[in-house]
């Protein structure tokens, strides 16, 4: 792992990852870094082929973009441009998305720390043109299960659009979470969202990617910023399917990290949700802020949620341990 990241402290308030880019991907990157005085490949015609093939989807069903972000924005201004999106508070990328396509959002509490899916349902009107639900969920880690995903859907108006966001997709081990890539083949309503920033490592590159129905998928690329995904990028992720054994591999010692962080947080006494995120939500109301003061103290600089609670990014054992030392002598909510 690098260690510290940047300033002086471990940087667990980001969702990155902390292990150093593999060598494999690194030599790709330097490669198309040798071409840098032209201009990428539009469609990313050298990834589309081998990810929609490793997704098990028709190309035509995938959109890459420059970070799940990008997509996600690529959604919203094809969809939802000064209509009504919802998604569950708090997010606060969510709702900076929204404000950039002049959209109105409703904001649905959490029911503890899940999303309050019958809520939603309840929420939505004639005018709602799109709803976000993480799975897992941003900042709480919860997931979603199948049969209440199904049955969620199965409520939804068809002319609303639903947009999973799975990005912490590699961190889910439940096996009652669904494939949001599998609700795709089945609803013509439904986009997925996934991520090579987080298990792959690749935040600083920004290359993500979208899967939906034709229709859908070929407005979000209608709606891309061109040639904003790099050519170096495109390398890297690709690369980076070479390397799924071992991008998995590391996966999993930051899901033992993270099941570690949340058996010593719970026997301190804290009540932290089961997450299937690389993150880990601790509840706490009045003293969210203060935590994340401590914590940044002591070298590990966490995200607070004011009033909400402190989200954790799993990451090198020792900014981990650091984090249960806070708790410990901080004492549970
Ligand atoms: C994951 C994440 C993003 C978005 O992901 P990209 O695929 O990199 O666009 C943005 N901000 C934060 C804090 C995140 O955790």
């Amino acid at each position: 792992m690098t260690g510290m990241g940047r300033g002086s402290g471990y940087r667990a308030d980001l969702n990155e990852n902390p292990f150093a880019p593999l060598s494999s991907v690194l030599v790709n990157v330097q490669q198309a870094a040798a071409t840098l005085n032209r201009y990428p490949d539009g469609r990313c015609a050298s990834l589309l082929g081998p990810l929609a093939e490793q997704l098990d989807v028709p190309e035509d069903h995938l959109v890459i973009g420059a970070g799940s972000t990008a997509i996600l924005q690529q959604l919203l201004l094809a969809k939802a441009r000064n209509g009504v999106v919802m998604y569950s508070r708090p997010s606060d990328r969510y709702a900076a998305l929204s404000r950039i396509v002049n959209a109105r959002a409703i904001e649905v509490p959490l029911r503890g720390a899940d999303q309050d899916l019958g809520a939603l349902l309840e929420a939505i009107t004639d005018e709602t043109a799109l709803v976000f639900l993480g799975n897992p969920c941003d900042p709480t880690g919860t997931a979603v299960q199948r049969s209440e995903l199904d049955a969620f859907l199965r409520q939804v108006p068809e002319n609303v659009l639903v947009v999973i966001d799975e990005e912490y997709r590699e961190f889910v081990r439940d096996p009652g979470v669904p494939d949001g890539i599998e609700l795709c083949r089945e609803w013509s309503n439904v986009a997925v969202v996934r991520s090579f920033s987080k298990a792959y490592g690749l935040a600083g590159l920004r290359i993500g990617f979208g899967v939906a129905q034709p229709p859908i998928a070929e407005s979000i690329r209608a709606a891309a910023l061109p040639l904003s995904v790099t050519a170096m990028a495109e390398a890297a992720a690709l690369a980076s399917l070479g390397e799924r054994e071992e991008i998995l591999e590391r996966s999993g010692s930051l899901i033992r990290e993270r099941d570690r962080l949340r058996r010593g947080l719970r026997s301190q006494g804290w009540e932290i949700p089961a997450s299937e995120a690389n993150f880990v939500w601790l509840p706490l109301t009045g003293e969210a802020d203060e935590f994340s003061k401590e914590c940044a103290a002591h070298g590990v600089f966490v995200r607070g949620y004011s009033g909400q609670g402190v989200r954790i990014t799993v990451g090198e054992p020792e900014a981990n341990d650091l984090v249960l030392f806070v708790a410990s002598w901080f004492g549970p909510a």
